[in-house]
């Protein structure tokens, strides 16, 4: 009996440690809130994990202007291009477009006004919001916690 019930718990546990092997093989979908403290700092954390919002103008990446990649602080999937960061004033990094299968949206009744959310989909950490008065070509202002970026300057 305890042959086939460690059986069945080796079953269970198994495919949760292949995960572990490499940070690109996490199953970031099944981690918990502890999980994520762990992984976190206590700012990103409240940002990826509680869609908080960080103060305008506290990021450094609000003033990056080399080339690079924009990823994600929570599980180092690229979201956006330099190519697409633009001074919007608002003291948040602010992007026209993002990379292709980057993120996802979701509708946030937060303020009484509904904004247009958007997470990263890989890990569904919170990035910021997206509105229509952005820049040509395509209007949209994607404005993101810098705190949930890291910046990966081309080499
Ligand atoms: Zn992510």
């Amino acid at each position: 009996m305890m042959g086939f019930f460690n059986a069945l718990l080796g079953f269970i546990i198994k495919p949760r440690n292949a995960f572990a092997a490499s940070k690109t093989m996490i199953n970031f979908k099944i981690l918990t809130d502890a999980d994520w403290e762990n992984r976190l700092a206590k700012d990103a954390f409240n940002v990826l994990r509680k869609e908080g919002t960080e103060r305008p103008f506290s990021s450094p990446l609000n003033d990056e202007k080399r080339k690079g990649t924009f990823c994600c602080a929570g599980c180092d999937l690229n979201l956006f291009s330099s190519e697409t960061k633009f001074d919007s004033g608002t003291g948040w990094p602010s992007f026209w477009d993002h990379l292709p299968d980057a993120i996802e949206t979701k509708t946030d009744f937060k303020l009484i006004v509904p904004r247009t959310e958007y997470h990263c989909v890989r890990c569904g950490g919170h990035q910021g919001h997206v509105f229509n008065d952005g820049p040509r070509p395509t209007g949209k202002r994607y404005c993101n916690n810098g705190v949930a970026l890291v910046f990966k300057p081309d080499s």
